[in-house]
């Protein structure tokens, strides 16, 4: 036996479990008590390899049997294996919304150590971008973003985040609650720097009332409760609300996600139609950030083929997304809705966020691809986009017929 147990202990698990179990417990064989590793090599990887046949997303499309004998047993510098990379995406055959990863990293090298795996799911979800191959581009120039002020009779609001994660530490499905403090730790000091309209100050989950907490929410500062199942089966909501909060600007219209699914989520936004201003806040925001981290001896997770590392691989490279909220009520009833979006490379999403169905006319329009573009190319994809969606719902207004655009391209660099 390798359990020792207390008198006390035993008989605490006497009183809980019943006789029973604990009995059984006792009869467990040397084998049974082996820890979870030589356990796993008890049993061939084909007796471990999940059911997927009811699935869709990208890594149950992509995972197959000879994949999956080969990384079972591997383990990164942080003991985080394939089954838990996959599980989330194991115990969530679908979406009812969008199409999902299915898989999740738990550290900076999982993308590495489980490379056979991620590099396909990568290259599905981001329109074909090869990261063997292909180098990930960073602009963060605002300067260079034209026809970005949307009209306003359509456009609620606009908002550009990403995530960044801290190198060191690992990713929210697997870190300790000592490294989820320690990150708390590290962006909040580090915040404290900020200057002008971007000083403010940090609430943390644990110190707000439930009435503050779903009024940032309901406002759409905030990210949900963990009620995902991506989020909870991917591990990420373990010991919610420790360690998480959202530190913002006096406007709010600079906000840092602490402790969600990713160690930062940084998030530039306001009402109405002005993305330019959004996005311009949104780059010297974040190069502040960036810059006051990196003075207390800490930086980000990037490198040049996958760019900025964060937990979901559908976040990888700018982890940008820019969207709208916008009203498009004749355009969203036109059957050809889907694939104007699908031609354009945007997604929608209901108003209330990512596991929320769009309600009435307003939907969340954003860019499906975060790798192999820039930021500024990918903020410029979304207005082009989203104002010819514009176009489109006017030419539906006065009885004229619309047209689907032709394809845009992965660019190839
Ligand atoms: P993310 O991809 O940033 O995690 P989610 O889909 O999880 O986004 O939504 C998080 C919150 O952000 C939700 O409350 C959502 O309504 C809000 N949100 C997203 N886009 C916009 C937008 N353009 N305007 C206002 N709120 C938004
Ligand atoms: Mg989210």
């Amino acid at each position: 036996m390798i359990i020792v147990m207390s008198s006390r202990t035993t008989g605490l698990l006497m009183a809980s479990l019943g006789a029973g179990a604990v009995a059984t417990g006792y009869l467990m064989s040397d084998n049974a008590a082996a820890s979870a590793d030589q356990r796993r090599k008890l049993y061939p990887p084909s007796a471990d390899y999940p059911d997927l046949r009811k699935h869709n997303n990208c890594m149950a499309s992509a995972l197959t049997p000879a994949i999956y004998a080969k990384l079972r047993d591997k383990i990164t510098p942080n003991n985080w294996t394939l089954d838990q990379c996959i599980q989330t995406g194991v115990d969530n055959p679908g979406h009812p919304f969008i199409k999902t990863v299915g898989m999740v990293a738990g550290d900076e090298e999982s993308y590495e150590v489980f490379a056979e795996i991620f590099d396909p799911v990568i290259k599905d979800r981001h329109n074909g971008y090869d990261p063997r191959t292909m180098k990930h581009p960073t602009d963060l120039d605002a300067s260079k973003i034209h026809s970005g002020v949307f009209d306003d009779h359509y456009v609620l609001s606009s908002r550009v985040r990403t995530g960044r994660s801290i190198r060191g530490l690992s990713l929210p499905p697997a870190c300790s609650r000592s490294e989820r403090r320690e990150v708390e730790r590290v962006t909040v000091q580090a915040l404290a720097g900020l200057k002008g309209d971007l000083s403010g100050r940090y609430y943390s989950l644990t110190e707000m009332t439930e009435e503050e907490q779903q009024r940032l929410i309901d406002e759409h500062f905030l990210f949900d409760k963990p009620v995902s199942p991506l989020l909870t089966a991917s591990g990420m909501a373990r010991d919610w609300p420790d360690a998480r909060g959202i530190w913002h600007n006096n406007d709010k219209t600079f906000l840092i996600w602490i402790n969600e699914e990713d160690h930062t989520r940084v998030i530039s936004m306001e009402k109405g139609g002005n993305m330019k201003r959004v996005f311009e806040r949104f780059c010297r925001g974040l190069k502040q950030v960036e810059h006051l981290i990196q003075e207390r001896g800490w930086e980000f997770m990037w490198n040049e083929r996958l760019g900025y590392i964060l937990t979901c691989p559908s976040n990888l490279g700018t982890g940008l997304r820019a969207g709208v909220h916008v009203r498009l009520p004749k355009l969203s009833k036109d059957p050809r809705f889907g694939k104007i979006l699908e031609n354009l490379r945007l997604q929608k999403r209901g108003t209330g966020g990512v596991d929320t169905a769009a309600v009435g006319d307003t939907f969340d329009i954003s860019n499906l691809d975060r790798l192999g573009r820039s930021e500024v190319e990918l903020v410029q994809l979304v207005i082009d986009g989203v104002n010819y969606l514009i176009e489109c719902e006017k030419r539906l207004e006065k009885g004229q017929d619309i047209k689907i655009p032709a394809p845009i391209q992965q660019s190839r660099k």
